[in-house]
């Protein structure tokens, strides 16, 4: 299957009703606040288009970085109609957005339904309201709930993204919040890591030791629970880890899980601990083993720095890993056999 081809139009903090604790769009995406006009908008697009290489799936238009439907109806007439221009051309396939929960109603999503709009993602972040009211959001789980059986209603794919490591958030608060999420049954899910980015308000917290953020191996063990949460729900998991945009860098975050490839390391995880369970049955004396993953994990196996060889050896005292891509093992397993 062909990957689809997504031009993402930023508007940081447009729409915001307030600043979230942990959030700074400008620092993440590494563009400025001041909202386009029209001609900015079809100039961004078609300058995406031209990078659209062969073998792309459908294309859509994606409006991220603030909170969509918090806009003036002007100015969401003024991005969909732009957006729309490119659907009528044939150039492109939809329109997607992500937005805050309480800005989901029944009137805004009549008042929308004419445009060719084909996904949309609500920030939920956490379902647990004391989390959500320490962070500023200014919603409440309630919120997400009736905003997902109001989308759940429509013909729209539905996405959810929520955070870990947030304050007041704890390993099982995390876990219940992905329970709850999974019950409301979205299309896919986003999972980010709280960081401290410069200039947002949690980076005051970080700096008068209010907050401690998550360390990177506690995010990736949280973060491993949850992808094995929403897989056993069937909800695809898109992206785990704040997207490397040219903006976000070792410079915009001043502490917390920063890792460009923290995706990789959570399935490199997953694969190392499928490995330890089957190598654990062989007998205790084998120096060699084969294991063979489909050709899609053979990085993942490896881990990063092949992390996994080196602990798979180190841990059942093997003198060698012989690791190959065979794809005629399934995707969600790892086969082991002696030398
Ligand atoms: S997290 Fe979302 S809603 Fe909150 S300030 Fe940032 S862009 Fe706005």
């Amino acid at each position: 299957m062909f990957r689809p081809f997504i031009i993402p139009v930023f508007l940081p903090h447009s729409g915001c009703p307030h600043r979230c604790i942990f959030c700074n769009q400008t620092a993440i995406t590494g563009y400025t606040e001041k909202f386009p006009g029209r001609h900015d908008l079809l100039k961004t697009i078609s300058r995406f288009l031209q990078h659209k290489g062969k073998n792309r799936g459908k294309t859509e238009i994606s409006f991220y970085g603030g909170n969509f439907l918090g806009l003036s109806w002007q100015q969401i007439q003024l991005c969909l109609d732009a957006a729309t221009s490119f659907v009528e051309k044939n150039k492109v396939d939809g329109i997607r957005f992500s937005t805050r929960p309480e800005t989901i109603c029944p009137q805004i999503l009549r008042r929308i339904a004419a445009y060719p709009i084909t996904t949309i993602e609500i920030g939920v972040q956490s379902m647990i309201d004391s989390v959500l009211e320490l962070s500023n959001r200014g919603h409440s789980a309630a919120d997400a709930r009736q905003a997902m059986a109001l989308l759940k209603k429509t013909e729209y794919q539905t996405g959810i993204q929520m955070m870990v490591g947030l304050p007041g958030d704890t390993r099982h608060g995390s876990l219940f919040t992905a329970m709850e999420i999974a019950a409301l049954a979205p299309d896919f899910v986003r999972i980010y890591p709280t960081l401290v980015i410069k200039g947002s308000p949690l980076a005051q917290w970080y700096q008068t030791g209010r907050y401690h953020p998550l360390t990177l191996e506690d995010c990736v063990s949280r973060v491993k629970r949850l992808y094995q949460i929403f897989t056993a729900f069937h909800i695809t998991v898109i992206r785990m880890g704040l997207q490397a945009t040219e903006g976000l860098s070792s410079e915009s975050v001043l502490a917390g899980p920063y890792h460009p490839a923290l995706g990789h390391m959570v399935l490199s995880e997953i694969m190392k601990d499928l490995a330890v369970k089957k190598i654990s049955y062989l007998a205790p004396d084998v120096s060699e083993v084969v294991l063979r993953v489909h050709p899609k994990n053979y990085s993942r196996m490896q881990g990063l720095n092949r992390k996994n060889i080196s602990e798979l050896k180190e841990t059942f005292r093997l003198s060698r890993i012989h690791l190959l891509a065979d794809d005629a093992i399934p995707v969600s397993d790892v086969a082991v056999a002696l030398l």
